[in-house]
């Protein structure tokens, strides 16, 4: 899971949002109202497809889950499930990107909370997911830093196995991508430079190659890329960071 930074929606789309909003406010049963109101053809044909859109821009990837970040995000998820919350069910910054695996089948109305009332979940538009979550680079899996990193693991089921084998594979062959990389830049090409950049980007479960770059930066970075060295070295590079973390 990495940090997504959220894009402004066209106000005609928040005004829009605003009034559905006031609606649910003044319902009868505001839940009601808003599983109503979100399924409404109006919505369907004006306001989904708005914010289908950019949230698809704001994704990692090609179009992934924010979550898991393997499968393409087919759903829009309320963070704060409408059941627990129907007032924040056309508020923008309550819609992620989700693939139907998360969203419906692991996530579903589940929103735990602490002893405080406050959630446990990440959510990776609000925050960095790294405050929670370490994702070790050698076993594919993530360990929980905080209460919410371990609620976030367990929810999305973050470490299941086919999440971990992609890491594996991704962590392996972005080794070999940013050498690709770098060999264009050397030469001067560009077109070829900017095709090894979207290879190392467009992969599944890009949040291993956020990692290796956010690891690499860190204390402890010689540990974690001990047999590494070339890595480690390509991954410090100011000339890839600059270009590399600018593309992701
Ligand atoms: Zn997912």
């Amino acid at each position: 899971m990495i940090r997504i930074s959220r894009t402004p929606l066209p106000p005609a789309t928040l005004t829009s949002m605003a009034d559905h909003t006031d609606d649910v406010a003044h319902a009868a049963v505001p839940g009601k109202r808003a599983r109503e109101l979100w399924r409404h053809t109006t919505v369907r044909k004006q306001v989904i497809p708005v914010l289908r859109t950019a949230l698809a821009d704001m994704a990692p990837g090609l179009e992934r889950c924010m979550y898991c970040g393997d499968n393409q995000g087919t759903d829009i998820d309320h963070f704060e499930p409408v059941r627990v919350n129907p007032l924040r069910t056309f508020d923008w910054t309550n819609h992620l990107l989700a693939c139907s695996l998360c969203n419906s089948h692991l996530k579903r109305d589940l929103f735990p909370l602490a002893r405080d009332g406050t959630p446990l979940l990440v959510d990776p538009s609000s925050e960095d997911p790294a405050r929670h979550l370490h994702l070790s680079l050698a076993a594919g899996v993530y360990l929980d830093l905080t209460d919410r990193g371990a609620a976030t693991i367990e929810v999305f089921h973050l470490n299941r196995s086919i999440l971990v084998r992609g890491r594996l594979r991704a962590y392996r062959i972005t080794r070999p991508l940013l050498s690709r990389w770098r060999d264009a830049v050397e030469r001067g090409d560009t077109a070829d430079a900017a095709g090894w950049a979207n290879a190392i980007w467009e992969q599944p479960t890009a949040d291993v190659v956020h990692a290796m770059f956010h690891q690499a930066a860190a204390p402890g970075a010689e540990d974690i890329f001990a047999d590494q060295t070339e890595t480690l070295t390509l991954l410090r590079d100011p000339v890839i960071r600059g270009a590399l973390l600018r593309v992701g």
